[in-house]
């Protein structure tokens, strides 16, 4: 026994562990790594486990590569960035207790700014970041979104989504930049503001990110999510293959020139065929053509979903996503599951070796290139990043941007903006003026999002005009106002916020798009007696032909988030519009999907419309 120890304790030393060198070339790292791991360790790496599962133990007995924290709730709703640092250093910990010590990668939707986390700087949802135009924005958002993540110990985001909108009635459509596939790819500039920027001397599709301050990206749900039937969730997207390459592709194209680290697969399918298993677009187009180096990660049971109903053949469905190109599979709970049955579909010869180690090369190139084996461990250093004052002057910046003048005037004379601030005395109505939630939408602390002002810190709509009036201008606030209330009130003019209400992934589907209640009755009440501007706050275009007479002044607001400055600044003329539509605004859904480009496009306000207005001197 002695004897065989001192041997191995030799060979250890004559390799030096090559891995373990930061001074080797990357290949010979990962080489060296993948030489060392048994078939448990590789397919260990292959598993990403929810939050909920991931104690030190688990990550330990079963050599587990990555843990996610998935539409928030975890750890706590309002838990600290210590908080959150530590708990990502417990994993870490199980992990490098291992016998090769491979550390953790943690990933999370930080899809708006770090938008799970509380007091962080929650910026616009993309379909506003769309409307700006301005990718050097959109990079900067991605660096200070960087720095935020990281300062809880978090070096991966499951962010920017790429998806091309091409139909509102989608719930997530908010989380697409627009529905024209050139302004998406304006926008992957989002990219290296994450990971920081590519140096000149990399190869194309290699995954780059420079360094402790910046994290790992995800472009995601490759492809075509954009596209289902009707704009509903995970559904089929119908179109010839030249469709799919002009529309949905391009993106992804950008993103691995960029450098982006990971791909993460659509629930959706095309032509019928679940994007899960699609070895053809996962493999041979995306690993092959486009060269993409860094790893493919499901969706969150995405292979369960291979089968209708999901799970149904669990063994068939990892088999045909494995096989498609998938190299980290989002298993939150069914790990053992999982790992079972990749197990007996390895050793059966069902899924050749080389597959297994395609994609733990794959997963390990991500870990080298983050800097995870030379910096497991996060610590508070970072911790004053957490919703700066600099983030949130970015993201006021940006809510500016974003906000798009659609009307301004009845006559397109008289127009109402920019507003006096020195009025003796205004009206702010209606359920989204003073709600921080419906600003921000889902995807923001919860999931699904959530309603009121507590969720986390920031500036609504009405706290930010009570601070841009002159002191001595009245505020009157109605949440929701009758038409009684309003009369003979000499208002000199009315600031209407109504919405929609937050919601992610189907939930937020949806075949009317009208404006929710109370909407309508709001603006009907308010716009009937006083002057009035309403600005809507929603992920998408809704129906607004039937009011659009009655107001004097239209702004699509998007959902800003928590920098509610960033309309006042508009509003009140420090700033002029500049927002241009990065979706058509359709007068009815019979119309949808109606795209730029369609043969019939009779739009209420066309793709890239905006209105402008110069910045007042004078207010
Ligand atoms: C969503 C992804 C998200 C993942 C992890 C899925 O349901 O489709 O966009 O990254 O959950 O939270």
């Amino acid at each position: 026994a002695f004897l065989f120890l001192s041997c191995w304790v030799a060979t250890g030393k004559t390799d030096h562990l090559k891995y373990k060198d930061p001074k080797q070339p990357l290949n010979t790292r990962i080489n060296d790594l993948l030489s060392r791991m048994t078939l448990a360790e590789k397919i260990g790496q292959m598993a990403q486990i929810a939050t909920a599962n991931a104690t030190a133990e688990v990550i330990a007995g079963n050599f587990v590569g990555s843990v996610l924290s998935g539409g928030g709730g975890v750890p706590a709703p309002k838990a600290s960035v210590e908080v959150w640092v530590n708990m990502v250093n417990e994993m870490q910990k199980g992990a490098l207790s291992t016998r090769l010590g491979i550390p953790i990668i943690y990933g999370i939707d930080a899809v708006h700014g770090h938008n799970s986390v509380y007091n962080a700087t929650i910026f616009p949802h993309n379909v506003g970041l769309g409307a700006t135009r301005d990718p050097s924005l959109v990079k900067r958002i991605g660096a200070a979104t960087a720095l935020e993540v990281r300062a809880t110990g978090i070096p991966y985001v499951f962010a920017p989504c790429v998806a091309v909108c091409r139909d509102p009635r989608w719930g997530r459509c908010f989380e697409s930049y627009s529905e024209d596939t050139k302004v998406v790819e304006m926008m992957t500039e989002i990219i290296p503001g994450l990971q920081g920027d590519i140096p000149m001397t990399s190869s194309k599709g290699v995954p780059f990110v420079s360094g402790k301050k910046k994290v790992a990206a995800c472009a995601k749900h490759f492809v075509g999510d954009g596209g289902t039937h009707l704009g509903i969730n995970e559904n089929n997207t119908i179109v010839n293959f030249h469709d799919l390459l002009s529309i949905h592709m391009p993106p992804y194209y950008h993103a691995i020139i960029k450098g982006v680290s990971t791909v993460m697969i659509s629930f959706s399918s095309w032509n019928g065929i679940k994007m899960h298993q699609n070895r053809y677009l996962i493999t041979d187009f995306l690993k092959n053509k486009l060269r993409f180096r860094g790893f493919v990660i499901s969706d969150w049971q995405g292979i369960d979903k291979i089968t209708t109903p999901p799970h149904a053949n669990y063994t068939y469905s990892i088999l045909s996503g494995i096989l498609a190109g998938i190299d980290m599979v989002m298993i939150p709970f069914d790990y053992p599951e999982f790992i079972e049955d990749l197990t007996f579909l390895v050793n059966q010869n069902f899924i050749p070796m080389s597959r297994i180690n395609d994609a733990v090369r794959r997963i390990l190139r991500v870990k080298f290139t983050v800097g995870l084996f030379e910096n497991p461990f996060a610590d508070y250093s970072l911790a004053a990043e957490v919703g700066k004052r600099e983030h949130r002057e970015l993201a006021r910046e940006a809510v500016r941007k974003s906000l798009v003048l659609l009307k301004n005037g009845k006559t397109g004379k008289n127009p109402l903006l920019p507003l006096p601030k020195n009025a003796k005395k205004i009206l702010v109505a209606g359920s989204h003026a003073h709600n921080l939630g419906y600003q921000c939408g889902g995807w923001t602390i919860e999931w699904q999002g959530l309603g009121g002002n507590n969720l986390t810190i920031g500036t609504t709509l009405l706290d930010a005009i009570m601070t841009t009036v002159e002191p001595n201008t009245e505020v009157v606030y109605f949440e929701n106002p009758d038409a009684y209330s309003l009369n003979n009130s000499e208002f000199a003019y009315a600031i209407v916020a109504v919405g929609e209400q937050p919601y992610a992934e189907s939930f937020g589907d949806n075949l009317n798009l009208t404006i929710p209640a109370p909407g309508p009755s709001t603006i009907q009440n308010v716009c009937s007696s006083v002057k009035c501007v309403v600005v809507l706050i929603s992920g998408r275009p809704l129906v607004i032909e039937p009011y659009i007479e009655q107001i004097d002044a239209m702004v699509a607001a998007w959902l800003p988030g928590t920098e509610g400055q960033g309309i006042t600044d508009v509003l009140f003329g420090d700033y002029g519009f500049s927002g241009k539509l990065s979706r058509t605004w359709f007068r009815s859904v019979d119309q949808l999907p109606m795209n730029v480009g369609d043969p019939h496009y009779d739009p209420l306000y066309p793709f890239g419309f905006g209105l402008t207005t110069e910045p007042s001197r004078t207010s």
